[in-house]
């Protein structure tokens, strides 16, 4: 019988979550395999806006993944415009990150087909095997820890068991990892987005903007991602967006459904989409716990926990979940010598992961949810244009350069609805 490679790690998804843990595990000595069902470069629908707080994460994963970010020309946002379904529009400047170098501080802008394939070659330059265009399709066990996962590759091969010390499910939003162990929930509210790139619409400057529709319509993203190009999203309440989905296969009909947000009017009017649409819903999907209940495996990135893209904290939230994962899988191959790692050698990463991102968490759901209350939104918008200084808190706390309890402060609370 021949014997299978047992891997340090197999670390399911090659987006930003999965190829940062491949990469710090990689560099440490760990044996990694990277899967992708992907071959790179891909696209992936997004905002495509890194928060300040994401640079020094990049800088700490990989001294050559700023510059080389930097050499691609990427936007650059220095903060957040909300506009209301009035039209009422507030705006906020990221404060300066302690001890970063940058003044005014700003956050990457940049197309994922670049970003994840600077990444995902990163990780293969640390070390890690990178298998491309290979599904994983299940989890195996050994005695009720997770032992490996089943792989197809393409071209019609049978699918083949990898074993690994540790699974990684670093596999997004459909994550199989979390939806085999059991772990996978959905809440309200259900919403899908519609993606695409334009050149030439106008008024595009150096904040991000963020749109939210009349009558719970949904809302816009948009912002510039470097070398005149605009990336846009429009997010739908699922019923919504079920009804339009095959009238919004067509950018036409996608910038003119951006345009009947009042502040959007008139704005496509020159402008050509360089991107096909892609969409991708339904969001609001979340896992149970993110350490397999008897060991050898962890999720982490989108996979973990999905954040609503109204808040730009999904790419933060995975590069930093990645930070945290590796730390605790390079401490438990250390303290366990063989066999699937424990869940209690594990256990690490999910208090981690709560002191790193329960504010975050509230935050987000508050956000969330209140995007879909039109009246709240108004209001709210209402207020932090009145008060700038909130507008840059709230705004610094999304982009995870301030702490999100600041924000949730009783104080702040009542000036942002009273
Ligand atoms: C409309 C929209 C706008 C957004 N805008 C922003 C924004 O501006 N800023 C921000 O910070 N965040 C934003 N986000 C969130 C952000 O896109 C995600 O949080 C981020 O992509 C998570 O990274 P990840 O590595 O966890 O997952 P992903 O980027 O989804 O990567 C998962 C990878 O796993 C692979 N995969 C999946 N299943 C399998 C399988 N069975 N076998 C092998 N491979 C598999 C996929 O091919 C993919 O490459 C947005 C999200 C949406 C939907």
């Amino acid at each position: 019988m021949i014997a299978l490679r047992r891997w340090d790690a197999v670390v399911v998804g090659a987006g930003p979550s999965g190829s940062a843990v491949a990469l710090a595990l990689a560099r440490a000595g760990a044996t990694v395999l990277l899967v992708d069902r992907a071959r790179f470069p891909r696209d992936k629908p997004c905002s495509e806006y890194l928060s300040p707080a994401a640079t020094p994460l990049l800088q700490r994963l990989d001294p050559d993944l700023v510059p080389a970010i930097e050499r691609t020309e990427p936007g650059r946002l220095y903060g957040m415009r909300i506009v209301g379904p009035d039209g009422r529009a507030a705006v906020g400047r990221f404060p300066r990150l302690p001890g970063s170098y940058r003044s005014p501080p700003y956050g990457f802008a940049v197309s994922r087909t670049v970003l994840d394939t600077l990444l995902v070659r990163g990780a293969e330059r640390a070390g890690a095997v990178i298998e491309e265009r290979a599904q994983v399709e299940d989890l195996c066990y050994d005695q009720g820890a997770v032992a490996g996962v089943m792989i197809r590759a393409g071209g019609g091969r049978p699918s083949r068991a990898v074993p690994a010390r540790v699974v990684v499910g670093a596999d997004g939003l459909r994550s199989i990892v979390a939806r085999r162990l059991g772990l996978r929930r959905r809440s309200a509210p259900e919403r899908l987005a519609f993606t695409a790139h334009f050149s030439g619409v106008a008024d595009v400057g150096d904040v991000g903007e963020m749109h939210v529709g009349p009558r719970g319509e949904g809302y816009v993203g948009l912002g510039p991602i470097g070398r005149g190009v605009t990336t846009m999203a429009l997010v739908l309440p699922a019923p919504a967006a079920r009804r339009r989905a095959p009238e919004l296969r067509d950018t036409a009909a996608l910038s003119s459904g951006a345009e009947a947000f009042p502040a959007l009017r008139g704005r496509f009017a020159s402008a050509r989409a360089v991107r096909e649409i892609l969409a991708i819903g339904p969001f609001a999907q979340w896992s149970r716990r993110s350490v397999a209940p008897g060991g050898g495996a962890l999720l982490v990135g989108d996979a973990a926990d999905f954040f609503d893209p109204f808040t730009g904290q999904g790419l933060f939230s995975a590069l930093r979940g990645a930070e945290l994962a590796a730390a605790t899988i390079r401490a438990a191959l250390a303290a366990q010598a063989r066999g699937p790692l424990h869940e209690r050698v594990l256990a690490s990463y999910a208090a981690a992961r709560r002191r790193a991102f329960a504010g975050k968490w509230i935050l987000e759901r508050l956000i969330g949810v209140g995007v879909g209350w039109p009246w709240l939104a108004a209001r709210v918008i209402a207020r932090l244009a009145r008060h700038p200084t909130l507008a840059d808190l709230l705004i610094g706390a999304t982009g995870n350069v301030v702490p999100a309890r600041a924000v949730l402060a009783p104080s702040h609370v009542f000036r942002l609805l009273v």
